[in-house]
């Protein structure tokens, strides 16, 4: 049997490092976009890394990313480079005809810093909306913001007790919504959408333009931890309020997908989610995408380790332990380095793969 265990990674540089080797193993040439100024943790340089493997000229090109928030980006890196060594997945592509770009760590600065945002606390799955019209408004958010992100960590007895009222009135579904829909007022906040496109917007925006240009088809795969039941893989419809287009994602996938539009997905509707990107690159293109969602700890577990790492980024002054504390909570908050969570991750990452590539060949 396959072992997947192999290909997750302890940190950025590794993942990076594995992602180059099982490309290379393959013979496949690595598109690699470096950042222009920000670096990793440990002084290393940031790059998003791109292969394409299977048919280079097909109709239809299947795109699976990693990281897009950062630290969640062990669990699609791993699926990457397990896929890259699959070679049950290799000859299904073959005989799809379907070409496949790995988009490695869309936010590295994240994944090496172990941060869910980028280099300038921006969520860049709000990040892609458009700067020139006014900013959707969260008023909700911005009368709790200096509750969710206190001035003190751990947050004062006085901090927790006007939370929990909050939670008490409105219930915990609506505090998600109202912490998780992304808000562009406070750059000190959760879930801060920024005021111009990132750099990785940027780059993904090129990669989408560049490897999608001409196809008649385009699948993504967008590989995300953090909701959800452990290890389970949530497939969230990753596209705009469309019947049809749901319909299409649900006989590729199955009925279990679910939509932030009619409440069966574990994520709150957002504004400036980033399938936009494959739209707006790929005009010609008929789209159909997903998010993986892969579940780690409790929603409190991860609402409790963002609220940490965000007083920790305005207070860039704390010091140990309380900075190590922080840190090791983020990465298992969005990460299980159990074998078994990275069996069960693959599993269904690999399942989801094949059912795409079935999906975009079918179609021809
Ligand atoms: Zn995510």
């Amino acid at each position: 049997m396959f072992d997947a265990a192999s290909a997750f990674a302890t940190d950025y540089g590794e993942a990076r490092d594995k992602f180059h080797a099982a490309a290379a193993e393959r013979s496949l040439t690595i598109e690699q976009h470096i950042h222009p100024s920000a670096r990793g943790v440990g002084g290393e340089q940031l790059s998003i890394d791109v292969v394409v493997a299977g048919n280079t000229n097909a109709k239809g090109l299947l795109v699976v990313s990693s990281a897009m928030h950062g630290v969640e980006g062990f669990c699609g890196s791993g699926c990457q480079v397990a896929l890259l060594g699959d070679d049950v997945v290799l000859a299904a592509l073959a005989r799809s005809g379907v070409a496949v770009a790995l988009v490695h760590a869309v936010n590295p600065y994240g994944f090496s810093h172990l941060r869910r945002t980028n280099e300038d606390n921006v969520d860049l799955n709000r990040n892609f909306r458009d700067f020139n019209a006014p900013p959707p408004p969260n008023a909700e958010y911005a009368s709790m913001h200096a509750i969710v992100v206190p001035p003190t960590w751990p947050p004062s007895r006085e901090n927790a007790e006007a939370l929990g009222a909050y939670v008490t009135r409105y219930g915990v579904p609506a505090l998600q919504a109202m912490i998780s829909r992304g808000q562009c007022e406070f750059p000190d906040g959760l879930f801060y959408a920024g005021r111009a496109p990132a750099w990785s917007s940027v780059v993904l925006r090129e990669v989408f333009a560049r490897h999608g240009c001409g196809r008649e088809r385009v699948g993504w795969i967008d590989i995300h931890t953090g909701l959800g039941a452990w290890a389970h893989g949530e497939k969230i419809y990753f596209g705009p309020d469309d019947a049809s287009m749901i319909a299409r994602t649900r006989a590729w996938y199955g009925g279990d997908v679910t939509t932030v539009y009619d409440g069966t997905s574990s994520s709150a509707e957002l504004t400036g989610d980033a399938h936009d990107v494959a739209l707006d690159a790929c005009p010609q293109a008929e789209y159909t995408g997903i998010v993986l969602e892969f579940g780690t700890r409790t929603l409190n577990d991860v609402m409790q380790a963002l609220r940490a790492d965000q007083w920790l980024a305005n207070h860039p002054d704390a010091g140990e332990p309380m900075r190590g504390t922080i840190r090791r909570q983020m990465r298992r908050a969005f990460y299980d380095d159990s074998p078994t969570w990275q069996a069960m991750t693959y599993a269904q990452a690999r399942v989801a793969v094949l059912q795409a590539l079935r999906g975009l060949s079918a179609a021809g």
